[in-house]
């Protein structure tokens, strides 16, 4: 059972990054979903019922993931944003696996595959907010012992060793794993509607994965669901389409089991509201209700680990503060 006020970490420089346009469906792009007030409405949910201690997180956190992410990709980054004017937003056009010789305006197309993710030129710094965020939460677990959350904005889980997308640029949830891992036994728990693969790529026996996921072939990261079929550390399971709250349930305490025997001293919990049958963003529907984010809390709330629990999507912005604020309450319990 947890109980007690609960530090909560907001990246200061999150909302510099304001995506217009997504075009991951073509074109013309439809407005972009991953917008700065999401943190506000997950925010205010939480403080609904758990008593936070807020705080800002000032830092930048380029050490944690230059040592997580192949330093030519951070170095990329930080190029670009160099190169990109104010309000320009930057999306690749051609795509190789390696475009190292080509001009930097073109590299893109080899750290990321697909067109929904557009990076502008404050872009980087709000990526390394966020990490930071995750970063400060993990270290506040060590130094307290009690569980910690980290708004991370942009998320995570999409971003591998070095590769962006899916809204993602640095793996906020590994680099909160970094820091655990280094203290104990170490997971990370992924309930966000899409498999995050740059998880599964960062996956080793020192942070395992762990996803209970929409089909990855019929929705992001659109890759076959036997990916990295020679990776030991990671347990991916598919949710049937049209699943309920009791269907997730199911497999979610099926998951913990599993989980449970590795005897974790931390979990990272990478906790996205895109589950929601109301989230705008879901190909194949799964059909939870906000009270059922209740039960998910209440099944996550007397695992032996400490949790830093890490924001990673979520886009229905009339539904994201009562699915918060649920999941909080059944947590606290
Ligand atoms: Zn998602």
């Amino acid at each position: 059972m947890r109980t007690g006020s609960i530090p909560l970490y907001v990246p200061a420089l999150h909302a510099l990054h304001r995506p217009t346009q997504d075009l991951s469906d073509g074109y013309p792009g439809v407005g972009h979903p991953e917008v700065p007030s999401r943190v506000d409405c997950v925010l205010e949910g939480f403080a609904a019922v758990w008593e936070v201690a807020v705080q800002t997180v000032e830092h930048l956190a380029w050490g944690a993931v230059t040592a997580l992410h192949d330093p030519g990709y951070v170095r990329f980054l930080g190029e670009l944003s160099d190169l990109l004017q104010e309000g320009e937003e930057y999306i690749p056009s051609i795509f190789q696996p390696d475009l190292s010789a080509a001009p930097l305006r073109l590299r893109g197309g080899m750290y990321c595959r697909e067109t929904g993710t557009p990076l502008g030129a404050a872009t980087l710094r709000a990526a390394l907010s966020s990490a930071a965020a995750a970063e400060w939460a993990a270290r506040a677990i060590l130094e307290t012992g009690r569980d910690a959350v980290a708004l991370c904005r942009p998320p995570g889980h999409h971003a591998g060793w070095r590769r962006y997308g899916g809204y993602c640029f640095f793996n906020n949830a590994y680099v909160a794993a970094a820091v655990l891992a280094a203290a104990g036994r170490c997971a990370v728990l992924d309930l966000d509607y899409h498999l995050g693969e740059g998880s599964a790529e960062l996956a080793s026996e020192r942070a395992p994965y762990f996803s209970l996921h929409a089909d990855p072939w019929r929705n992001y990261p659109y890759l076959d669901a036997g990916m990295h079929p020679e990776a030991a550390f990671v347990d991916l399971e598919s949710l049937p389409a049209g699943v309920d709250g009791r269907g997730y349930l199911e497999r979610l305490r099926g998951m913990l089991a599993r989980l449970d025997v590795l005897g974790l001293d931390f979990l990272v919990l990478s906790l996205g509201f895109d589950t929601a049958a109301t989230d705008p963003i879901q190909d194949d529907p799964v059909r939870l209700r906000p009270e059922d984010y209740f039960a998910i809390g209440r099944a996550l709330t007397d695992l032996r680990p400490r949790l830093a629990i890490v924001l990673e999507g979520g886009y229905d912005l009339n539904g994201l503060t009562d699915c918060a604020r649920y999941f909080a309450a059944g947590f606290s319990r």
